[in-house]
Formats: structure tokens, sequence, C-alpha cells
């Protein structure tokens, strides 16, 4: 079955026309999709258009399944996707409108000891489709779609899932997303977090997207950081940062840098390796409390060494902030809650 959200409004109409019927048939059916309709009811397509298409596209591939408020406000949703597998998505609410993390995979190859998403290897890919249902669903949630108030303005690719890992469908998505006519997010609203593909990084540098990269560093020296993340082993820090300079100079989009804030990672001696691989990058540092997961060796770094490190990279003009703690009380970061789920907790 193809996916009706996956499509262009140029290739449905191209698609529409071949089959003989009238090309605002496909514009009609493309804002119903984006709208999160069941072909079924989208009502100002004739019953007959609706019966043939149900044949061969679906629409709505994502459902949520649960949702779980934090007292925050945050919310966690698992949700559904049409061969039933269960993914995750957070919604945060700030001053400027909601930011969605969403899942780019069905669970993770990539193994970093801290994170529970990876513990059980990856399922499968994500498609664009399923990327685009997240948000679609997540905006009907709200209340919000296009012809309404668009309620989700800023989406971080930050859940389950290496997005570098499943790169063709990462890149349509982000197409889609901030085409017009659909939610038209603007990718500098869109955030890509990588634990570091190099090559995949050089190749995105070379699409021409507006996006933030957005690295996961945790350490600063290929020992530290290969203890932590099996993808270190692959690629070296110099490597990565090679692939991290070019996207800059490709795309002179400012680079963030996320850091778990774990014992033996966090020190004056890290922010000024981080200062000297960072050289000539704009770059933004987002220190990360640790979200104690069941298997993560990982103990925080005291409080002590966290003002040393950021009071270090201050020094050499690297702006730092911690992330806000959101939504801890229900089981807030990656792949926690899809896991606490399917074990039955
Ligand atoms: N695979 C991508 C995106 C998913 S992880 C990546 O590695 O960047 C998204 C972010 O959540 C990463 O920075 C990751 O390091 C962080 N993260 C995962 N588990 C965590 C935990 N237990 N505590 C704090 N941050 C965590």
């Amino acid at each position: 079955m193809k996916i009706l959200e996956e499509y262009t409004l140029d290739q449905l109409k191209q698609d529409f026309e071949q089959k003989g019927y009238k090309r605002y048939r496909a514009m009609q059916a493309f804002s119903f999709a984006w709208n999160y309709t069941p072909i079924q009811e989208m009502t100002s397509l004739p019953e007959e258009i609706r019966q043939e298409l149900c044949q061969e596209y679906t629409s709505i591939p994502v459902t949520i399944h649960k949702e779980f408020v934090s007292r925050d406000g945050t919310v966690k949703f698992l949700f559904r996707l049409l061969d039933n597998n269960l993914i995750e998505g957070v919604l945060m609410k700030y001053k400027y409108g909601y930011t969605l993390c969403i899942s780019t995979q069905v669970g993770c190859r990539m193994g970093c000891v801290f994170c529970a998403s990876g513990i059980d290897g990856r399922v499968r890919d994500l498609t664009a489709g399923e990327m685009i249902g997240q948000i679609l669903a997540a905006n009907k949630y709200l209340g919000g779609g296009i012809g309404n108030d668009r309620k989700i303005t800023n989406v971080v690719l930050m859940g389950s899932g290496e997005p570098l890992d499943n790169y063709d469908n990462v890149v349509k998505f982000i197409k889609l997303v901030s085409a017009s006519g659909t939610i038209n997010i603007s990718q500098r609203n869109i955030s890509l977090s990588t634990c570091g593909i190099a090559p995949k990084i050089r190749s995105l540098a070379d699409e021409g997207l507006g996006i933030t990269l957005t690295i996961s560093l945790h350490a600063t020296t290929d020992l530290n950081r290969q203890k932590i993340m099996k993808v270190a082993t692959a690629y070296s820090l110099a490597d990565l940062f090679e692939a991290i300079h070019y996207y800059y100079k490709t795309t002179h989009r400012r680079i963030v840098f996320e850091y778990i804030l774990s014992k033996g990672n966090v020190s004056a001696a890290d922010a000024k390796r981080i200062a000297s691989l960072a050289k000539g990058l704009s770059c933004h540092v987002n220190m990360i409390p640790i979200n104690k997961t069941p298997t993560s060796p990982l103990e925080p770094a005291s409080q002590e060494k966290t003002r040393e490190f950021f009071e270090t990279l201050k020094s050499y003009g690297i702006t730092a902030t911690t992330r806000r703690t959101l939504g801890s009380d229900i089981n807030g970061s990656c792949g926690q809650l899809r896991r606490s789920y399917l074990k039955g907790e």
C-alpha cells in the first residue's frame, strides 16, 4: 500500500491524471491527508474515487495508542504503526509553540550504553510517511491542522532511532514536511540529532537543507567515547569533526552539541578539548542531565565538575545551557517508554 502523505502534490496530480481524475481532486486528497483524514472520510471526493483510492493508498500511518501527560505538561505518546509496531514521541510546550520529538526507527542499532532505544536493537526503519504521521497525529491531538492553527511548529529528530542510519527516508521527510501546501514546517525549525555517522553528515551537508545539525558528543577523547558509543569505534573524533566542519562550511548553520553530564567526561580538560575540536565553528553545547535507564553504567558528574566544564567552555566563548528535564516522571528519555510498556511495567 502506498502512503498518501508520502506524495508531493505534483506527484499526486500526475497519478490522479493518469487515473482519469480531475487534477483538483489531487489537491483535495492532499489537503485532507495532511489534515489527518482517512480516505473514506474525504467527503468532497466522490464515493467511487474514494473506493478506488483505498485499493492503492492508505492514509493515517500513525495513530496514538496511548498518551502520558507529565506534571509539567509534557506529553509522551506511544504511537502505533499500521503493522502494530509501537514508537514514541514527546510533545513539549514552549513559549513560541509546540515542539514534537519524533522517532526515525523502531528501536536502534547504534548501541549507546546510556540509551534505552538500543537495548533490543533495531526492528525496522520508519518511512517518511510514518515520520509525518507522528506530527499529524500530535497536531490532531492539539486540535490543529492545516487551515486551522498549525500547532506543531518545531520538530526534533531525537526520538528512538538514528536518523542518519535511515538517511533517504529522513531526507524525504524533511523535504515533504517543509514543502508549501503541507504543514510547512520551516527547515530552520527542524533539528536532526545524530550519534555521528561521519560520511552521512557530509552527504547531509550537500542536500542544501536549512536544518540544525545536533551531534551527540558525550565525550572528548576517542577512548572515552568508544566506552559509551559503539559508533565511535567506526569514526574517530577526528573523522567526526572533519565532517562537522564540512557541514558548517557548506551550510553556515550553527552546530549544537549534546553532552550528557556523566562522571569521567565532564571536566575543564573536556571543555578545552571541545573548544579545540570546535575551533572555527559557531556552536552551542546542550548539557544533558542523565536520565537513568536500567542498563546504563553512567553516573552523574558532580556539580563542581559541571561548573568547571561550563566555565571553561564560556572562557573559550562557547555558550552552553542545561537542558530542561521535561517529562522525567513519564519515562521522558529516548526509548524508555516503549520499553517499559512492552515489558508490561
Ligand atoms: N540517534 C540520535 C537521536 C536519538 S538520541 C542521536 O544519537 O543523537 C537523542 C538524544 O538523547 C541523544 O543526544 C542521546 O544521547 C540522548 N539520550 C539518550 N538516552 C539518554 C539518557 N538516558 N539520558 C540522557 N540523554 C539521553
